[in-house]
């Protein structure tokens, strides 16, 4: 039995009001909370605030060149839309590899990014994309970088009284390949020993333009390789550079020891798993480019 009060909120302007209240905790599709209270990792006593009526935070769209989405949405409301298809397959991938059916229909894109985990795998893919997360309160709205949002394990910059309303990127250029990978225990229904995504853009010529590489379980939070960008931006892809840059992304990660793998396990999967990402991402926007 949990010792805690729910109130049901009809509207995101109820959600800023019972928010104030410092106890008080975001109840979305509960697969991660719920887990928690059981566990007692979360601090008593506790106001869950159940937000499963507001629709209005349930929602993909695009326009003038971004995409937004609910912090509401559903993981398999993600996975069956045709706009991430078209512009963030390794999005769909990052979030068809969440649990299961069941953790998928209740689990909520912003309960991935607010749990904080570092093997949140919906981030890495939202890293890449350079997506801008929106916090609002009863008396303002404020735009943060995702790559700020989450500070430390379990750990975000949410304040006092702030939700985490959606979250927004801009619609990939032309020439771009995307990719998400992942290495769990099992098959199936498994957390991440470690996970990579990967986003190039190449120029006219096939060269790669722009590149963007994340890993998640590889660090305290899940973390960008500058690295490993710096080491593919500009150069004309191959086996040759990607193993470059799996060497590359090694200074920036900091993987830990930990029941599901060990650091030195972890260090070289993020490696064959990043030569793989980008060789997938390469193929797809070379597509792209005929
Ligand atoms: C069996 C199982 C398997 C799983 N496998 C994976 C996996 O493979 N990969 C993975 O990444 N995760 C996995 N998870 C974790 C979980 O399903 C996801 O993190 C999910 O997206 C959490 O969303 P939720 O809506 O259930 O969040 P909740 O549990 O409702 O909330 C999580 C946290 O975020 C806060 N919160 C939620 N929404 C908001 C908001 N809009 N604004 C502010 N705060 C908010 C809550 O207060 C709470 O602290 C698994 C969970 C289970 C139970």
């Amino acid at each position: 039995m949990f010792d805690c009060e729910v109130n049901v909120a009809k509207s995101c302007t109820e959600l800023t009001q019972i928010l104030i209240e410092p106890s008080a905790r975001i109840l979305a599709g509960g697969t991660d909370i719920l887990p928690g209270m059981r566990k007692n990792s979360i601090g008593k006593p506790i106001t869950l605030i159940d937000v499963s009526q507001l629709n209005e935070l349930s929602y993909i769209r695009e326009h003038e060149g971004q995409i937004d989405i609910g912090a509401l949405t559903t993981h398999s409301k993600l996975i069956t839309s045709p706009l991430l298809l078209q512009h963030a397959p390794a999005l769909i991938d990052a979030c068809a590899s969440i649990g299961s059916t069941q953790t998928r229909n209740r689990g909520t894109l912003g309960g991935n990014l607010c749990n904080a985990s570092p093997a949140a795998d919906s981030v890495p893919p939202l890293l890449c994309l350079e997506a801008v997360v929106t916090l609002s309160s009863h008396d303002n709205q404020r735009q943060v970088p995702l790559s700020d949002f989450i500070i430390g394990p379990g750990r975000t910059c949410l304040k006092q009284g702030e939700y985490l309303d959606h979250i927004t990127f801009a619609v990939p250029q032309k020439h771009t390949g995307t990719s998400f990978m992942k290495l769990g225990r099992r098959n199936g229904m498994s957390i991440a020993v470690v996970s990579t995504s990967v986003l190039l853009r190449l120029d006219q010529q096939g060269n790669i333009e722009y590149a963007r590489v994340a890993f998640g379980s590889a660090a305290p939070t899940p973390i960008c390789s500058h690295h490993a960008e710096a080491a593919l931006t500009g150069k004309t892809p191959s086996a040759q550079l990607f193993s470059e840059a799996a060497q590359a992304m090694r200074t920036d990660i900091n993987p830990i020891d930990d029941l599901r793998a060990s650091r030195e396990y972890r260090l070289h999967s993020a490696g064959v798993l990043l030569q793989r990402a980008l060789q997938t991402a390469w193929h797809q926007a070379e597509m792209d480019l005929r």
